[in-house]
C-alpha cells in the first residue's frame, strides 16, 4: 500500500504511527480533515493481520468521520485511531495511557472516543494522560453509552423513510428486519415496539438471541436469513458491507434504514439498491446521533441540548433524499455532497485547526 499516495488521492492531513517498546503498543491515529474543527472519531482495538491493514482501517474510517461530522452539522472534523491487539488479551492500564499520551501530543487536533473493542473504562484510562477523549461515564461528567441516542437517530430515520415510502411515519403493523442484536439495536427496540412493529431479527450471539426474545418478543431467523425476509425495512446494525452484490437482489424490503457503518461494499451499490426501487438512508446520516451526544461532551454534557440536535437527523435526512431526488442522483451522493459542500465553504475562510 502506498499510504503518501492513498492520502494524497483522498485528501488527509496527517497519520501518526505511535509505538511504545515496553508496553506493546502499536497504533495509527488518521487525520483526514479538520477544517470544521479538531478531528473526533474513535478508537478501535482489533488483532488486525497486517500493520497495513490498520493503517487502512484507521485512514477510511477517518474519513467516513469527516463525513459524519459535517453533515451532522457538527464543528468538527474527522479522524480514527486503531490499536493493534485483542482487546480481550492484550488489553491493559499501561496500553491505553501510553495510547492516552501519543492522543495528547497532538494537542487536541485529535479527539478520542469509544469504538469497536474499546469501553468506557478505557475512556478513563486515557484521560488520565489527555483531556481530549469522550465518551467518559456520566459521574465523570461524560455522555455514557452513545448508542442509545443512535438507536433515536435511527428510529427517526425510519419515520422519514416510512413517510417517503407510504405517505405517512407511521410503523405501525411494519415489518423491521434487524441484522445484529447488539447495543444499538437493544436501545432501538423499545422504540420499535412503541411505535407496533414486528420484528425479525438475527445475530451470530446465540445468548444475545434468546434474551432479545424472551423481553421483546421478537420473531429470530438464522443470520444468513436476514436478507430473504420480507420486510418494509431491512436494518442492518451489525457490520459493515453488507449491501453488496449478493445480498442486494436477495432483499425484499422498501427502505434500507441501520445504524452499521459503511454499508454500501462500493459506492456504486447505492445505484444497485436505488435500480432496485429500495430507498436507502445513507449510514452516516441515520446513525450520527452517538456522535452527536459525544459532541456535547466538549462544551459540558447536556442531555436534552443533544437529544434536540439529534432529533434533526431526520430533517437532514428529509433534504438528502428531496435533493436525490431533484438532482436525479442516489441517496448516498447527495449526503456526499451535502458534507463536501460545508467543508468547502468552511476551508475558504479558515486553514487548519490548531488548539
Ligand atoms: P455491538 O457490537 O454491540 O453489536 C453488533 C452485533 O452484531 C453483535 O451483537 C454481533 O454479535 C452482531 N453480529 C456480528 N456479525 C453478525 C452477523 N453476520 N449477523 C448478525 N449479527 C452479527 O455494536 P453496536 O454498538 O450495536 O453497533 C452496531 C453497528 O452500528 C456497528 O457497525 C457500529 O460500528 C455502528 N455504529 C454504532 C454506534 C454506537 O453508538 N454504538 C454509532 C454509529 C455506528
Amino acid at each position: 500500500m502506498k499510504v503518501f499516495d492513498y492520502m494524497m488521492e483522498h485528501d488527509y492531513e496527517q497519520v501518526m504511527l505511535c509505538t511504545d517498546k515496553e508496553i506493546g503498543l502499536k497504533a495509527v491515529i488518521a487525520i483526514h480533515d479538520t477544517t470544521l474543527g479538531p478531528a473526533l472519531g474513535g478508537c478501535r482495538m482489533w488483532p488486525y493481520a497486517s500493520e497495513e491493514e490498520a493503517i487502512l482501517d484507521a485512514l477510511r474510517l477517518g474519513r467516513a468521520m469527516t463525513y459524519k461530522n459535517a453533515a451532522a452539522g457538527l464543528d468538527l472534523g474527522g479522524g480514527k485511531a486503531t490499536i493493534i491487539g485483542d482487546p480481550t488479551k492484550d488489553k491493559t492500564e499501561a496500553l491505553m495511557r501510553s495510547f492516552g499520551r501519543f492522543v495528547e501530543t497532538l494537542g487536541g487536533r485529535y479527539i478520542t472516543t469509544e469504538d469497536v473493542g474499546m469501553t468506557v473504562k478505557d475512556m478513563e484510562y486515557i484521560r488520565t494522560e489527555t483531556e481530549h477523549v469522550t465518551a467518559l461515564p456520566l459521574t465523570l461528567g461524560g455522555s455514557g453509552d452513545p448508542a442509545k441516542l443512535t438507536a433515536v437517530g435511527i428510529f427517526e430515520a425510519m419515520k422519514v423513510c416510512a413517510r417517503e415510502s407510504w405517505g405517512g411515519e407511521s410503523l405501525q403493523g411494519k415489518t423491521i428486519a434487524l441484522q445484529g442484536l447488539g447495543k444499538v439495536a437493544t436501545h432501538l427496540l423499545p422504540h420499535l415496539q412503541k411505535a407496533g412493529a414486528k420484528v425479525v431479527a438475527c445475530d451470530v450471539r446465540t445468548e444475545l438471541v434468546q434474551a432479545r426474545k424472551k423481553e421483546y418478543g421478537v420473531e429470530t431467523v438464522p443470520q444468513d436469513k436476514i436478507y430473504d425476509v420480507p420486510c418494509d425495512i431491512f436494518s442492518p446494525c451489525a457490520l459493515g458491507a453488507i449491501l453488496n452484490d449478493n445480498t442486494i437482489p436477495r432483499l425484499k424490503c422498501r427502505a434500507v434504514v441501520g445504524s452499521a457503518n459503511n454499508q454500501l461494499a462500493e459506492d456504486r451499490h447505492a445505484q444497485v439498491l436505488q435500480d432496485r426501487g429500495i430507498l436507502y438512508a445513507p449510514d452516516f446520516i441515520a446513525n450520527a446521533g452517538g456522535v452527536i451526544n459525544i459532541s456535547f461532551e466538549l462544551t459540558g454534557y447536556d442531555p436534552e441540548a443533544a437529544l434536540s440536535k439529534v432529533m434533526e437527523i431526520g430533517p437532514t435526512l428529509q433534504r438528502v433524499l428531496d435533493r436525490a431526488k431533484t438532482q436525479k442522483i442516489t441517496t448516498a451522493r447527495a449526503a456526499d455532497l451535502l458534507a463536501e459542500e460545508r467543508i468547502q465553504s468552511v476551508r475558504k475562510i479558515r486553514g487548519m485547526y490548531f488548539e
